[in-house]
């Protein structure tokens, strides 16, 4: 329990500080100016970042700075700012006082003090402090708290909108994003491609290598269709089974056309064998693509039902290969 005593008389600084301890409070630091004890408790040194302290006795009328400059910087500093201020002042100098409260001080004591006066006042500042202590103790672990709330939640909210198992966009997220940038690329009359894969004979891979075989399986053809994508603005989400489905804003169907084939590329270069498909030795995926520049007589989810079309189109054509909706009246075509 710190306490510190600026009070220029010598008399006066001993009388109090031995009456201090009498009454138990040994921790003093007793300075016979503002500099010096300025200079004790490092009040100008960078570093100081918390305090002992948890009182002030401060004479008003000090050589030097002054007992209420000091109680004014004392009072503003961001360390000892929260340390209350008793005023020691003569009885001939009270009419200081008013300036000394405005500057922060909390009370103050006439010269000499008595034995009676210091127990009356300074346990009751003390407790002020400790109060302001817990209180500030509180406030700083509600802070942690709020910001593991905050993580949580930010945590949270990633989880809602992501596929637990492939780690990719799950269809939430998917269906805020097509509306999204369908309503962007519709302003900036932009053209817009959406591209449906789905993994060929998937049910026979299962039935063949087992169901957590079927799962990494998953996770391999997620990472790989994911590096193909180059454009930050893209976004690959798993659509549902063995279905993923690509957004594609401000691209052509040249674009689109391109990733397809990356897809393909891609998918053939992980070489996850594949024994009992009719197809390939290896995975291989059927794609449909979909592209048209956005206006208010079709919706998003009619390109990705187009999407869905011409996939399926890749399916009956023989599966492994990519089918172009060319737009939506003129018949589809293999690619
Ligand atoms: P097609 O070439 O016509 O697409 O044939 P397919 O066998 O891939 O399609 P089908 O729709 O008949 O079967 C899809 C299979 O995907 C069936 C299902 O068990 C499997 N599947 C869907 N989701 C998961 C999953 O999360 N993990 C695993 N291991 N298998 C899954
Ligand atoms: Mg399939
Ligand atoms: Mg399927």
């Amino acid at each position: 329990m710190g306490i510190l005593i600026i009070d220029d008389s010598m008399v006066s600084r001993i009388f109090i500080g031995d009456l201090l301890n009498e009454v138990g409070y040994t921790d003093l630091t007793l300075c016979s100016s503002v500099e010096k004890a300025y200079q004790a408790i490092g009040f100008y040194k960078h570093d100081t970042t918390t305090t002992d302290l948890d009182l002030i006795l401060l004479d008003i009328n000090l050589p030097g700075k002054s007992g209420i400059d000091a109680c004014r910087e004392l009072s503003e500093h961001a360390v000892f700012g929260d340390v209350p201020i008793i005023i020691i002042s003569g009885t001939d100098y009270l009419e200081g006082l008013d300036a000394a409260f405005s500057a922060g001080a909390i009370d103050y004591i006439t010269k000499p003090p008595s034995h009676t006066e210091l127990l009356a006042r300074i346990p009751s500042a003390l407790r002020l402090k400790a109060d302001m202590n817990h209180r500030k103790a509180r406030e700083a672990a509600l802070l942690v708290l709020n910001e593991r709330l905050a993580e949580m939640n930010r945590e949270l909210e990633r989880l809602s909108v992501t596929d637990s198992l492939t780690g990719l966009a799950n269809r939430r997220f998917f269906n805020e994003f097509l509306h999204r940038e369908w309503l962007r690329d519709q302003r900036e009359q932009q053209p817009f491609s959406v591209i449906m894969v789905d993994i060929d004979h998937f049910k026979k891979y299962n039935d063949h290598y087992g169901h957590i075989e079927g799962d990494i399986c998953l996770q391999k053809v997620s990472r790989a269709l994911q590096g193909a994508l180059c454009r930050a603005g893209d976004l690959l989400a798993r659509y549902g089974g063995e279905e993923f489905v690509a957004i594609l804003p401000h691209t052509n169907i040249l674009g689109a056309a391109e990733l397809a084939a990356a897809f393909h590329s891609h998918i053939r270069k992980l070489a996850i064998p594949h024994e009992t498909s009719p197809v390939s030795t290896t995975v291989t995926i059927s794609v449909g693509v979909a592209n048209v520049t956005p206006n208010q007589s079709i919706s998003p989810s009619q390109v990705v039902a187009t999407a869905d079309k011409a996939l399926y189109r890749a399916k009956q054509a023989g599966r492994n290969q990519s089918v172009i909706a060319k737009d939506f009246t003129e018949e589809d075509q293999e690619a």
